[in-house]
């Protein structure tokens, strides 16, 4: 074994505080919540999977054809993703071949140190394959070998990882044009695994989506609706979460460029929505449509009970040459900076002091944390903050996320973690990270006298596993 080879396990107090006593605190805290219940309320996994329950096909489509933080890494040295099997919106030639994607990845595996992704990837291989060598060129065969040797054995099928996960709940995230097949399918099949969808109407709602016209003639056919006026519109909308709820869907998700929200009248709606399906909208048209349509959600959300999500601040696609080859969610969205304070004003005037809605606001703007969200959070009644996420989804990010918001939203106004993650095989990984950085900051707390050991115990089961339960009704 050559000395990148190396043999590789997992740091036991990985993430804990350097100093002893604080350490000591948090290792304690963690050995209570380290193997709670899965909730993941909030990600993007393939609903197929859990419906067919067919075995990955091989380490490769598993670990790299659906991570968009692998492809951006790899992309920003030099590796095209075609080298990495990435299809091609023209059909174009890409590569087909898995081993090679593999080994590519593995030559390439030291540019993820440092970031979360090596922790996920490390975890994934040691606790679920039990492959105890540090990823590199040498071994990336065997690595291979390995890994697809128990993908071929039943306790490696989707629905087995699923229970070997621990996974109570897991939501998947869908189109109000999906007919959601892979969900019903699911429920039919009387296996006792919990998959919700999540509803995300941001193909039909935003007028910037490619295909908008098109996706709206299609919400007409599956919702069987005329979509002509303002009110067949948002009846269509309202059917469709009617259906999306009747198949055990809790919440919906809107990932607007920015957290803009308007209050137009009936009137100034209608001919804004005229404009819209005419396919006329200006770029200040689609945003102020947008706009309306968070507070139509809200509304909506008041009368079925569906916890809203919003997810702003990303610039979608910001590379024009990946999005023409590759198209959507290829690691090409880069964060901007966000406003909630005067954006989600129209919101909130309406129906922020409800406390009957749950809207869980998302950034990807940490100077927001401090200045805007957890003063709003800790104020209005129908507002929560959801985790860091995304490119704030780290230990850094995590550990960040409770300095600034806990003295002025407290714990109750979080929502726990989430994993909104593409990459099945990192959930635990993911999970288990949120834990460690949550008890080391209690440990903190505790050291510090601010805050009593036994509230710690108690916060630290909160944060893992009852402020999720309870924020997205599970
Ligand atoms: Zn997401």
């Amino acid at each position: 074994m050559t000395a990148s080879a190396r043999p590789f396990a997992l740091d036991p107090d990985r993430l804990f505080p350097a100093d002893p006593r604080t350490r000591d605190i948090a290792r304690g805290l963690y050995e209570t919540v380290a193997r709670l219940p899965i909730l993941s309320p909030h990600g993007h996994c393939d609903p197929q999977w859990f419906a067919d329950d067919e075995a990955f096909p091989d380490p490769a489509q598993l670990f790299i054809a659906p991570d968009h933080y692998v492809h951006r890494m790899l992309y920003s040295q030099g590796v095209r993703p075609e080298e990495l099997g990435v299809p091609r919106v023209d059909g174009g030639p890409v590569e087909t071949d898995s081993r090679k994607i593999w080994r590519r990845f593995a030559g390439n595996f030291h540019l993820f140190r440092g970031t979360p992704s090596w922790l996920w990837l490390c975890h994934a291989f040691t606790e679920v394959f039990g492959f105890h060598e540090r990823l590199s060129a040498e071994n990336a065969d065997r690595a291979y070998d390995h890994i697809a040797a128990c993908l071929a054995r039943p306790e490696f099928r989707p629905r087995a990882l699923f229970a070997r996960f621990n996974i109570e709940a897991l939501s998947t995230t869908e189109s109000p044009l999906d007919d959601l097949r892979h969900h019903r399918k699911i429920k039919a099949s009387g296996w006792r695994g919990r998959v919700l969808t999540a509803f995300r109407p941001d193909s039909v709602v935003d007028p910037a989506f490619p295909g908008f016209l098109d996706n709206l003639a299609a919400l007409a056919q599956i919702a069987d609706a005329d979509l002509s006026t303002w009110q067949g519109y948002l009846a269509a909308l309202a059917k469709r979460r009617a259906y999306f709820k009747s198949v055990g869907c809790t919440s919906t998700d809107h990932g607007h460029p920015t957290a803009g929200a308007a209050d137009l009248s009936t009137r100034e709606a209608a001919a804004l929505y005229d404009r819209v399906r005419k396919g006329g909208a200006s770029a200040a048209d689609a945003e102020m449509f947008r706009a309306q349509m968070l507070t139509e959600m809200a509304r909506m959300s008041l009368d079925d009970g569906l916890v809203m999500q919003i997810h702003p601040g990303a610039f979608r696609d910001h590379n024009p040459t990946i999005f023409k080859a590759f198209g959507r969610d290829k690691g090409a969205d880069i964060p901007t900076p966000t406003d909630y304070v005067f954006a989600l004003k129209p919101l909130l005037d309406r129906f922020g002091n409800e406390p009957s809605l749950t809207i869980i606001l998302f950034t990807l703007d940490e100077t927001a944390f401090s200045r805007e969200l957890a003063p709003l959070a800790g104020h209005y009644p129908a507002l929560r903050l959801g985790p860091p996420w995304w490119f704030l989804d780290s230990p850094e990010g995590m550990r960040r996320f409770r300095e600034t918001v806990t003295e002025t939203a407290g714990f109750s106004n979080t929502v726990g973690f989430n994993d909104d993650t593409r990459a099945f095989l990192s959930i635990p990984a993911r999970h288990d990270m949120s834990r460690r950085v949550d008890c080391a900051f209690l440990a903190r707390l505790v050291a510090e006298g601010r805050l009593e050991r036994d509230e710690a115990f108690e916060v630290a089961h909160d944060l893992a596993y009852r402020l999720a339960k309870a924020a997205y009704k599970l």
